[in-house]
């Protein structure tokens, strides 16, 4: 993300009495999990929805990554 995008976008956030709780990318040709590079960058202590293809299926998961590593959490999209 552009980062005065995301400047802004923190700025919104916390002007709304919001909380970032998670941060979602897709891996258009997998992995389904995160990749090395997403876990060697991740800045923030929130949920990371990565949604993958393979074939012609999509999936969604979540996983937390912190100290170097990736562990996968349930979550449930409300309607
Ligand atoms: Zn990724």
């Amino acid at each position: 993300m552009n980062p005065y995008e995301q400047l802004k976008a923190f700025d919104w956030i916390e002007s709304n009495g919001l909380e970032l709780i998670g941060i979602f990318h897709s891996h258009p040709a997998g992995p389904e999990t995160a990749s090395v590079p997403d876990i060697a960058e991740a800045a923030y202590a929130v949920a990371h929805v990565i949604v993958s293809r393979t074939g012609a299926n999509w999936k969604a998961r979540g996983f937390w990554i912190q100290n170097g590593k990736s562990i996968e959490v349930a979550f449930k999209i409300a309607e």
